[in-house]
């Protein structure tokens, strides 16, 4: 049973991760990831020693601290291979970071290349997350832009010749999911990219499920925006990231009013900051950037490369015990990134989580705020086990003992 982990080198980092008791199989990354040791203590250092308030204070902690925090700008661009760190926006997550790019290209001059309205079309597929759907709808319901749907191929992943089929030089955006949230499908990127770009439209990755499983490189993508939120790669909740190629974000007007975002402000008239301090209205998250910065290193000095062939192993290793048992069927593609949806015949997911819970496993089990996908699926809910770099065969093996279970249960 251990042989496909034992190809790969299996990640042993489990003692890094203080909130995880020993003999819990902690199953649910896909939701949020737990904390390495290194983030805590970045964030516990910085409170306990460090901390001030940035960008305003005339004091040395201050200078010091406005030193980490732009230091964590830059750490992100390097790691998602941005050209500029001006080019790294802080948010609070992916759905912040989504909403912000909405809200802006709604708003943006009508001249503008990048302006979204009516009469401009935007594509989204039928496994978004709701908040790679409802940002647009919003955006819909106030402008007028139309939204198009691309179709699922039947192993799970975004169908790309469907993709192409269905662009028009009216289609201005194209928002994708890097890596599906409940199928763990991965998408190829780049021909995204491209196909977006034949036509003459912007491509969006939401990279909330990429980012912690695989190497990312806008710039070798090519896309246009990219987005993830922190505590899904091992840093803090309440943060995350939206990257935009620079000349997009020049030409994006606020989208929040208040400090920090002004060049000067009278009551006549307000002129604002460039890019990125215009989108970071108000006093930021300052130690969730410092926290991030360590989530970075710490994924990093693994390797993503490492990382991504771990949880490729554990994935294949589920698919093969969970494949073995009559009664479950598997969704997404066997290749799909540290993910793993499932549904036992019979039994609602709730059930199958709350058994699993009994046997201290913890899987996710609900629509995964993907409730259009589910209408695909054709179920109101799957369960899901998504693995993190500190899980191991021990977890897929107690997962699967407790599959068993339910199905004994329920006859
Ligand atoms: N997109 C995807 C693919 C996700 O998995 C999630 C989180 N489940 C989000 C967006 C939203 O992220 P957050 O809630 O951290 O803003």
């Amino acid at each position: 049973m251990a042989t496909a982990l034992a190809q790969t080198r299996p990640l042993d980092l489990l003692a890094d991760f203080p909130a995880i008791p020993t003999g819990w199989a902690y199953l649910d990354t896909a939701a949020t990831a737990q904390k390495p040791r290194a983030v805590i203590d970045a964030i516990t250092r910085a409170y306990d020693t460090t901390y001030a308030t940035v960008h305003r204070g005339v004091y040395q902690r201050s200078a010091d601290m406005t030193l980490a925090y732009e230091a964590a700008r830059k750490r992100v661009a390097r790691f998602i291979g941005a050209a500029s760190a001006d080019e790294i926006v802080f948010v609070r997550g992916a759905t912040e970071g989504i909403n912000l790019v909405a809200q802006c290209l709604g708003a943006i001059n009508r001249d503008s290349p990048y302006f979204l309205g009516a009469g401009d079309r935007i594509l989204l597929s039928q496994l978004e997350h709701h908040s790679n759907i409802v940002p647009w709808q919003l955006l819909r319901d106030r402008t007028g832009v139309a939204i198009d749907v691309v179709p699922l191929t039947a192993d799970g992943r975004i169908d790309l010749d469907a993709a192409e089929a269905m662009l028009t030089p009216a289609h201005k955006l194209v928002a994708f999911a890097h890596v599906s949230n409940v199928l763990g499908s991965v998408l190829d990127a780049k021909r995204a990219a491209a196909m977006a770009h034949r036509v003459g439209a912007k491509l969006l990755l939401d990279g909330c499920q990429a980012v912690p499983r695989l190497p990312v490189d806008v710039t070798e993508i090519g896309c246009d925006f990219y987005v993830f939120s922190a505590h899904k790669l091992y840093g803090p909740t309440g943060f995350g990231v939206l990257w935009a190629k620079g000349e997009i974000l020049d030409a994006m007007p606020p989208w929040q009013g208040g400090g920090a975002m002004i060049d000067r402000v009278t009551f006549a008239r307000t002129t604002y900051a460039p890019p990125p301090a215009r989108f970071e209205a108000g006093t930021p998250h300052i130690v969730g950037a410092l926290g991030l910065h360590a989530a970075i290193d710490y994924v990093e000095a693994i390797g993503l490369d490492a990382i991504h062939a771990h949880e490729a192993a554990l994935v294949r290793m589920t698919r093969e015990r969970l494949g073995a048992i009559n009664s479950v069927r598997l969704f997404g593609p066997d290749d799909s990134a540290g993910i793993v949806s499932f549904a036992v015949e019979g039994v609602h997911p709730h059930d199958v989580g709350t058994i699993l819970d009994e046997e201290r496993v913890a899987i996710r089990a609900g629509h995964h705020c993907a409730q259009p996908l589910m209408d695909a699926l054709g179920v109101p809910a799957t369960a899901r086990a998504s693995f993190g770099v500190y899980n191991s065969a021990a977890d897929v093996d107690a997962l699967a003992r407790g599959i068993e279970r339910v199905t004994r249960i329920f006859g």
